[in-house]
């Protein structure tokens, strides 16, 4: 009978916006890692139709919801900004229901060597920090960020820094990370050279003990 293979290493990726997740996580798939995009998940949570758009419709009312039955990200966001109270109600309505496709989706994995969990608020929601062997935190700076985001999407210098004030400071970030990928000063090619280089390091590791 074939021996089952270990099982995979658990890395929550995390970072600021802009930071370089989406690159990273891409760069780990290459090497045969299993991404699961919490992002991603909510998104289609909330897509029209979505699992979560009864439950915010009813919590929010017809003004977060698009013509097309989506959910309205934009106002959503504004909404949440403003006021904790409804922060924390889409958060309890979300929150429960990404953790059960991230699952869902992370057993998908089962037979990858590492499953890496892409979540830009794993240090603010602290219950990630339980699920997972290691923080992989990629790392730059506020200018950066912004410079990255308004090239990208288009967003307003003081769009970018209301989701960074919004967002765990860098320093209490660094302080739950097991590695670092400083995504400053560099080009895209060196940040993969960089992954490479980690990518190894964890399989010097062997087999996850958690
Ligand atoms: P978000 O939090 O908004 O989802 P993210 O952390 O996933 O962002 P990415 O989408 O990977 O960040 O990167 C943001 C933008 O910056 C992208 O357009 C990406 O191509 C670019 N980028 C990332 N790293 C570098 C780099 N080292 N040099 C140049 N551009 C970069």
């Amino acid at each position: 009978m074939p021996l089952a293979p270990p099982p995979p290493l658990r890395i929550g990726l995390t970072g600021g916006i802009g930071s370089g997740k989406s690159t990273v996580a891409r760069r780990l798939a290459s090497h045969g890692a299993l991404v699961v995009d919490t992002d991603a998940i909510a998104r289609r949570l909330t897509q029209p139709g979505g699992a979560a758009m009864p439950a915010l419709r009813k919590a929010f009312g017809d003004s977060v919801i698009r013509p097309d039955g989506g959910l309205d990200r934009q106002q959503m966001r504004q909404l949440a900004f403003a006021d904790v109270l409804c922060r924390r109600r889409l958060e309890a309505i979300l929150h429960p229901m990404i953790s059960d496709e991230t699952q869902r989706e992370a057993l998908a994995g089962i037979a990858a060597p590492v499953v890496v969990f892409d979540v830009p608020l794993l240090v603010e929601s602290g219950r990630w920090l339980d699920l997972v062997h290691r923080v992989l935190v990629v790392d730059c700076s506020e200018d950066t960020q912004i410079a990255r985001v308004v090239r990208r999407s288009g967003w307003t210098v003081d769009a970018v820094r209301a989701v960074i004030e919004a967002q765990v400071s860098r320093e209490q970030r660094l302080l739950k990370a097991n590695d670092v990928l400083l995504n400053d000063g560099i080009d895209e090619a060196e940040l993969a050279r960089r992954v490479d280089v980690l990518w190894q390091s964890w399989k010097d590791l062997g087999a996850p003990t958690l």
